[in-house]
C-alpha cells in the first residue's frame, strides 16, 4: 500500500520538530508536520526560553547592591517592562522562524493547522484535507490547567504571563511546583510585590527536603510572601484588582493572580478514542518503552505521554522513535537519572534520588555542606548555598546530587555525567577540586553529616 508520507507528525514543539527533522533530513523519509499554533511549542514560545529570559531580567535587581558593595557607584533604576517585552516578542519570532526553517531545510512539508487522526494511517487537517502516512507521531504537548472554583476565570496561567500589558504592582502565584516557584522569583526580582500560596507543607514536593527547605527560606529572605498550607477559596473582581479569600482566613487584593497548579496532556479531540488508543488517568496517551501506542502505526512522544515532562526528554523520545522506526534499531528511552534545573532564585540543580527516596531504598550516607558563597559573603549578603551528595553504603555509588546555588543548572549538567556513569563517592574524592568555586565542595566533603 502506498502512502502520501512515511511519517506524519502532529505537533511542532521540541519533540515533534526533532523527530520530523531527523526522520526526513538524516533518514530520507517523506515527512509532513501539522501545527495549529506557533512552531517551537511550549518550550520555545511559552515555557523554558521566555522563562529563562525573564529570570535573566529579574536577576539584575539583586546585582546592584552587590556591585555597590564591590565599589561600583551605580544606582538601581526602574525596570521597563515594555522594553523587555518588545525584545522578548522579537526573540520568540526569531526562534519560531528558526524552527520553521529547520523543517523546510530538511524537506519536511508543514501545515499550519490542527490535525486529527481518522484511521491508523490517515490524518485529517482542519480544512478537511486528508493525508495518509505509514506512521503517525503525536507530539501535541500539554497545557496549563486551572481548577474550577468561584472566580477561577480571573486567573491567568503561564501562557499569559509573558504577555502582560504592563507589569503588575502585586501578584499572587498559586502552586508549589516548578512553574509557580520559578515565577515567584521572577516577579519578585522584577519588583512586583509577590505572594505565593502552596497547599502543602513545603514547595517543590518530590525534591530533596533539605534543598527545597533552603530554597523556600531564601525566597522568603528575598521578599516573597510564601504562604504554606494555604489555598484559594474564592476570587472576585474588585475594581481593577482581584480579591482573594484564602483558606487561612485572609482576604487580599492583587493586580494579577497566576495559577501554576499543573498541566494536562493535549490528547483530546485527536480522534484517538475511536481508534482504541489507550489514555491514562490524566488523559495522557499510553505508550510502551518505544513510544508506541496500542495501534502499531501510531506513536506518541513528549508531554502528551506524561512520562517525564521536560524538553530534553521529549527530544530524546523523538530521536529514539526515529532510531526504532526508521533505522530498524529498536531503542527504548532511558528515563533514569535525568539531571534537571529549577530556575528558582536561588537555582536548584538535581540528579538522582533525594535523601528521603534513597533512605527508603537502602542504607545511605549523606554528605552536605551549606555556606555563604564568596561573592555574596564579600558583599555582606546572607544568602546560603547547598551542596549535597547521597551515597549508597553498599555500593558507594552517588545516588543523588543536589545543588542549590547560583549557576546550579550549569553545575548539575557536569555532575549528572558522573552520576549517570555510576561514579562512587571515592571517584568524586579523587577528583581534584577546582578552586575557588562553589562546586569544589562536591569533591572535598570528607565526613558524612549523617547516615540513614
Ligand atoms: P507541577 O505538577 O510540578 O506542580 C503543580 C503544583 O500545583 C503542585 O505544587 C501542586 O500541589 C499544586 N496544585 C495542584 N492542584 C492544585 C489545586 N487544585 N489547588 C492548589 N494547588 C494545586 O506543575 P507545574 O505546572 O509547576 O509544572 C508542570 C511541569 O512542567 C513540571 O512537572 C515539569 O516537568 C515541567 N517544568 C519544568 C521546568 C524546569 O525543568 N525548570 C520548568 C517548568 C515546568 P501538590 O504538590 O500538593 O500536588
Amino acid at each position: 500500500m502506498s502512502f502520501d508520507y512515511d511519517l506524519f507528525v502532529i505537533g511542532g514543539g521540541s519533540g515533534g520538530v526533532r523527530a520530523a527533522r531527523v526522520a526526513a533530513g538524516e533518514n530520507g523519509a517523506k515527512v509532513a508536520l501539522a501545527e495549529e499554533d506557533r512552531y517551537g511549542g511550549t518550550c520555545v514560545i511559552r515555557g523554558c526560553v521566555p522563562k529563562k529570559l525573564m529570570v535573566f531580567a529579574s536577576e539584575f535587581s539583586g546585582m546592584v547592591g552587590d556591585a555597590q558593595a564591590f565599589g561600583w557607584d551605580i544606582r538601581a533604576g526602574a525596570f521597563d517592562w515594555n522594553i523587555f517585552h518588545d525584545k522578548l516578542v522579537a526573540e520568540l519570532d526569531r526562534l519560531e522562524s528558526v524552527y520553521r526553517n529547520i523543517l523546510k531545510n530538511n524537506g519536511v512539508e508543514s501545515f499550519d493547522q490542527r490535525a486529527r487522526v481518522v484511521d491508523p494511517h490517515t490524518v485529517e487537517l482542519a480544512d478537511g484535507t486528508r493525508k495518509t502516512a505509514k506512521h503517525i507521531l503525536i507530539a501535541t504537548g500539554g497545557r496549563p490547567v486551572v481548577p474550577e472554583f468561584p472566580g477561577s476565570d480571573l486567573a491567568i496561567t503561564s501562557n499569559e504571563i509573558f504577555h502582560l500589558e504592563k507589569l503588575p504592582e502585586s501578584i499572587l502565584i498559586v502552586g508549589g511546583g516548578y512553574i509557580a516557584s520559578e515565577f515567584a522569583g521572577i516577579m519578585n526580582g522584577l519588583g512586583v510585590k509577590t505572594t505565593q500560596f502552596y497547599r502543602g507543607t513545603q514547595i517543590l514536593r518530590g525534591f530533596d527536603e533539605e534543598a527545597r527547605g533552603l530554597i523556600c527560606d531564601e525566597m522568603r529572605n528575598n521578599g516573597i510572601d510564601v504562604r504554606l498550607e494555604t489555598n484559594v477559596v474564592e476570587m472576585a473582581k474588585d475594581g481593577d484588582k482581584v480579591r482573594v479569600k484564602a483558606t487561612d482566613g485572609s482576604e487580599d487584593r492583587f493586580d494579577v493572580v497566576m495559577y501554576a497548579t499543573g498541566r494536562a496532556p493535549n490528547a483530546d479531540d485527536l480522534g484517538l478514542e475511536s481508534l482504541g488508543v489507550a489514555r491514562g488517568r490524566k488523559g495522557e496517551i499510553i505508550v510502551d518503552a518505544y513510544s508506541q501506542t496500542g495501534v502499531p502505526s501510531i506513536y506518541a512522544i513528549g508531554d502528551v505521554t506524561d512520562r517525564v515532562n521536560l524538553t530534553p526528554v521529549a527530544i530524546r523520545e523523538g530521536m529514539a522513535f526515529v532510531e526504532t522506526v526508521f533505522k530498524g534499531n529498536p531503542t527504548p528511552v532511558d528515563h533514569e537519572l535525568i539531571p534537571t534545573a529549577i530556575f528558582t532564585q536561588p537555582e536548584m540543580g538535581t540528579v538522582g534520588l533525594s535523601e528521603e527516596e534513597a533512605a527508603a531504598q537502602e542504607p545511605i550516607e549523606v554528605y552536605a555542606t551549606s555556606f555563604k558563597p564568596m561573592q555574596k559573603s564579600f558583599a555582606g549578603g546572607s544568602q546560603r548555598v547547598l551542596m549535597k551528595l547521597i551515597v549508597s553504603q553498599a555500593t558507594r555509588k552517588v545516588l543523588g546530587c543536589h545543588i542549590v546555588a547560583p549557576g546550579a543548572g550549569e553545575m548539575i549538567q557536569m555532575a549528572g555525567i558522573a552520576v549517570k556513569m555510576g561514579a562512587t563517592k571515592e571517584d568524586f574524592d579523587r577528583t581534584v577540586a577546582v578552586h575557588p568555586v562553589m562546586a569544589e565542595e562536591l569533591v572535598t566533603m570528607r565526613q558524612p553529616v549523617r547516615t540513614a
